[in-house]
């Protein structure tokens, strides 16, 4: 259930149809301003989504054309996602049906920040003015599943795939031996790893957090039961 159309009865959502349609026009200028949220309330927000979608997870009849219309000439994201490729992770929906022009994506295969990705982020945190930075990895990620594979048995693989999964194998190595599922430490610790390198490589980003207008967290996506579990908070790392 999305943040638009809470109450998905037709009867409400030909309503909230009709204020979309109404409002549309007040939208763009709004929209393009930056977000008001500081980091932490972008973070309540996409805490609250989660939820929701983890109570009532269901694709929601939003107004997609209403909301292409309000953000086409600008953008104005509130949070920045550093996720998988994975086609299970899918941020606007399992942060609770989040729409056009609210979230600021990168993916690759492991979540990981190499130069275009920090170039990525570097554009949403300073010329679009997002608040907050989540570096999300997930449960049974394949890519860092490869690099433990690599880390314990040295296997060799192909392609680009190779130097794209070695990147993740100093994290394997670092939980290798530790109790646990593997995989599972290995997901955590490349999670906070990049979090780190994202915040203490790039001096944008360093500056931004500094000022206080800007937050980076880190978390693991669970695929069994939809939740978002933010690790770098009191009670985790
Ligand atoms: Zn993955």
């Amino acid at each position: 259930m999305c943040f638009q159309c809470v109450v998905p009865s037709r009867r409400r959502f030909l309503s909230l149809t009709a204020t979309c349609v109404a409002t549309a026009g007040l939208l763009p200028r709004a929209l393009s301003a930056a977000t008001s949220l500081s980091p932490d309330q972008a973070l309540a927000k996409l805490k609250a989504g989660n939820e929701r979608f983890v109570a009532s997870p269901q694709l929601c009849e939003t107004d997609l054309a209403g909301q292409r219309g309000a953000v086409a000439k600008g953008q104005s994201p509130w949070a920045t996602i550093l996720t998988c490729a994975d086609s299970r992770v899918t941020p606007e929906l399992l942060f609770g049906g989040v729409g056009l022009g609210e979230l600021f994506v990168a993916r690759n295969a492991g979540a990981m920040a190499d130069t275009a990705v920090m170039g990525t982020i570097e554009y949403g945190a300073e010329h679009l003015h997002s608040p907050l930075i989540v570096v999300l990895g997930h449960q049974r990620c394949g890519a860092v599943a490869a690099a433990c594979d690599v880390a314990r048995n040295h296997t060799r693989l192909s392609g680009s795939i190779a130097p794209m999964v070695n990147a993740i194998v100093p994290a394997a190595i670092a939980v290798k031996g530790k109790p646990g599922d593997f995989v599972d430490n290995a997901v955590r610790e490349n999670a906070r790893r990049t979090a780190t390198k994202i915040g203490t490589q790039s001096l944008i980003v360093k500056e931004l957090v500094h000022e206080g207008k800007l937050k980076i967290v880190y978390a693991r996506y669970d695929l069994d039961t939809g939740v978002v579990e933010f690790l770098s908070e009191p009670g985790h790392a």
